[in-house]
């Protein structure tokens, strides 16, 4: 059994449609893929449909957030969710605020780096996102497009770093109220790439242990973005604390170099995250 749970389809950031996405997933050997584009369900269905023979999907997401450690900037946090409800009115209603919240500051980014003479304009970024959830690939793209750098990697490096003058945060949901809400609503919360340094600061043990405390259920250890210390180090965590433990690629497509199924989840953690949800995958033969 292999089992990527963790992936980007151009619903959010990614680049494959939905379908492309879960053909890809069977084409590399695959036996289960969760979708789980960024503050959106909106690909759960075209990917249910495409889905291809032999192939698992788990309908999942991934919640912008943040953690507040006292005294101290908060902290941007991204909380997996699987098999909720998508109807659950609160959750939902959290969904719209944050694809809000992405829209004004793109456009804060956009307007920023326009002022500045690049040559990116935020009506044509949004139009090329063709309704999806928009987020700095898509302005990186853009960059690309106009010449401005070379790849989406150079300029999340520079002018899209979260320490470049043209970064803008977003007022993502407080990561234990998204862990209440997703359990609110049936769904498994698993704290993704949680000691990824290269995302910007990361979380101590003890917040861990507090999203533990609000109802986290899973941490993902093995990330393309964790080291293999890292991942040892989140798997005593996370044993220690009862959370299960999962792998994925974080597959975002070409806007990312990191292939599909680049890193795994072990069946026995998948069968308990398939036990802890309301939800159910979309499976057959
Ligand atoms: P945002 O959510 O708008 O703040 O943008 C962050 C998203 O960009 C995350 O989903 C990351 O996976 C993605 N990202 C971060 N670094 C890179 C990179 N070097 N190339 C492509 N995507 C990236
Ligand atoms: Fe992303
Ligand atoms: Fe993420
Ligand atoms: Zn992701």
């Amino acid at each position: 059994m292999r089992i990527d749970l963790h992936t980007h389809s151009a619903v959010s950031d990614g680049t494959d449609s939905p379908a492309e996405l879960v053909a890809t997933a069977a084409a590399a050997g695959l036996d289960v893929v969760a979708l789980t584009d960024h503050d959106t369900t909106a690909g759960w269905a075209a990917a249910a449909a495409a889905r291809p023979a032999g192939l698992t999907i788990v309908p999942g997401m991934e919640l912008s957030c943040r953690y507040f450690p006292a005294g101290e900037p908060p902290i941007s946090v991204h909380l997996l969710a699987y098999l909720f409800d998508p109807l659950h009115p609160a959750f939902a209603e959290e969904r719209v605020r944050l694809r809000e919240e992405r829209l004004t500051r793109g456009e804060r980014i956009v307007t920023a780096l326009a002022a500045d003479g690049y040559p990116v304009e935020w009506a044509q970024i949004v139009a090329r996102s063709d309704g999806g959830v928009v987020g700095r690939p898509h302005i990186a793209r853009a960059l690309v497009d106009a010449g401005v750098v070379d790849s989406v990697d150079a300029a999340f490096a520079t002018v899209l770093h979260h320490r470049s003058p043209y970064y803008a945060a977003k007022a993502d949901t407080d990561v234990l109220d998204g862990i209440r809400l997703v359990r609110a609503a049936g769904g498994v919360p698993v704290f993704a790439h949680g000691l990824a340094t290269s995302r910007g600061r990361v979380v101590g043990d003890d917040a861990i242990a507090e999203m533990a405390a609000a109802g986290l259920l899973g941490v993902e250890v093995d990330h393309p973005d964790h080291t293999a210390d890292q991942r040892a180090y989140l798997r005593a965590l996370a044993a220690g604390l009862g959370l299960l433990r999962t792998g994925s690629s974080d597959y975002h497509g070409s806007n990312k170099r990191t292939p599909i199924a680049a890193c795994t989840t072990e069946p026995d953690q998948f069968e308990e995250l398939l036990a802890a949800g309301t939800g159910v995958p979309v499976v057959t033969g």
